[in-house]
């Protein structure tokens, strides 16, 4: 095998790109102000006002670090103690965050449904609503969806809808992680408003660091009664940024000339290009509808372990073989072209003898 030249980017996760020319170009220009901390600063009434008009309707927003303390605290908003929260089997709430949002609830449960291609199975959430109902049971109380999902899948409109109906029927919030909203919006080419709050989404966890910012994902409550004191549990919770305006910033960046959606796009668009070039090829499974920025697909082992000696980083974790190939704002054309390339290339050269097993990373 030939020494590769340096790999530019890899298609590990979104988080591994860099910061997108608009949200630096933002930071930068906010970095001239001296201005009031905590969020009492122009900045930030500013990205709260464009995502109030993204939406079109006046909901409450506020910035925090990143998805974990976005999902958490949105979670604890919804409930007491003794609720539980009932989501996908594979949401990052459940399996990524560390049990974050049991402890900033106090001890709200996490319960698991299922469904296919990652999405909840809204019959899910009636078994689940009903498999008990006595006072030893942890009351279920919201229901989290994740748009797009952690197997880069889209929830339709009609299909958070479905969710909401159930959620309804049994009185249950409904949450929203959208690490990933904006590829989701791209992907359906709808308005944020249709998959949000006209669907019945009380809190969206909106998030920017994938999308191109460097840190700082947006709480927002369409149902304003569950920001109440939201401040507070923030503040708490370490999440009440002292220069705000650097978490803020860069949102008026990505959303004044809709540069998010656009990133969100071109990010959806590579992993489209991929996922042609990859199902071309006899030998690889794609193993999930590609909808969003991620292809998923199944490649021997040997070519799976020959990729990472060249240098392709990239996450395999959903059981024998399975790959997630995850595409940013800055991924080329070129970067996909050269992957599929190397994919091709690898399965005839790499020797089928495996010394050494794929390491099982976790997913981010
Ligand atoms: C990345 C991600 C998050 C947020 O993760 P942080 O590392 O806490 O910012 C939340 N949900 C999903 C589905 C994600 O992929």
């Amino acid at each position: 095998m030939n020494q590769p030249t340096a790999i530019p980017r890899h298609f590990a996760s979104d988080n591994y790109a860099g910061i997108c020319p608009e949200a630096w170009s933002a930071l930068a220009e906010a970095n001239r102000d001296h201005v009031a901390g905590y969020g009492e600063d122009t900045w930030t009434q500013h990205a709260a006002d464009l995502i109030r008009e993204l939406f079109e309707t006046n909901c409450e927003v506020f910035f925090v670090f990143n998805g974990t303390a976005a999902n958490s605290l949105a979670l604890a908003s919804m409930g007491q103690s003794y609720h539980s929260i009932l989501c996908h089997e594979t949401a990052h709430v459940e399996t990524d965050e560390c049990g974050a949002p049991e402890f900033f609830s106090n001890g709200m449960k996490v319960l698991q449904v299922a469904g296919p291609n990652g999405k909840i199975d809204p019959d899910g959430i009636e078994r689940m609503v009903k498999k008990r109902s006595d006072v030893h049971y942890p009351k279920p109380r919201a229901v989290s969806i994740t748009q797009a999902t952690e197997l880069g899948t889209v929830y339709s409109v009609g299909e958070v809808k479905a969710i909401w109906a159930k959620a309804k029927q049994f009185g249950l919030k409904l949450h929203m992680d959208g690490a990933r909203f904006a590829n989701a919006v791209a992907s359906l080419g709808v308005a944020p408003k249709e998959i949000t709050w006209q669907a019945g989404v009380d809190v969206l966890c909106f998030g920017g660091t994938k999308n191109g910012t460097h840190v700082g994902d947006a709480v927002v409550f369409f149902n304003r009664e569950l920001a109440h004191e939201f401040d507070y549990r923030c503040k708490q919770s370490g999440q009440l940024a002292s220069k705000m305006r650097f978490l803020s910033a860069p949102w008026v960046g990505m959303l004044k000339d809709g540069a998010w959606l656009r990133h969100a796009a071109h990010a959806n668009a590579m992993a489209q290009l991929l996922h042609e070039l990859l199902r071309d090829i006899s030998e690889v499974k794609i193993l999930f509808p590609r909808q969003a920025n991620a292809v998923f697909a199944e490649l021997p082992p040997h070519v799976i372990v020959a990729l990472r000696q060249v240098g392709w980083k990239f996450y395999t974790f959903i059981g024998q073989g399975g790959c997630r190939f995850m595409c940013a704002w800055d991924t080329c054309e070129e970067d996909v072209r050269r992957f599929a390339g190397d994919v091709k290339r690898l399965l005839v050269e790499a020797p089928k003898e495996i010394s050494q097993s794929a390491p099982n990373h976790r997913k981010l």
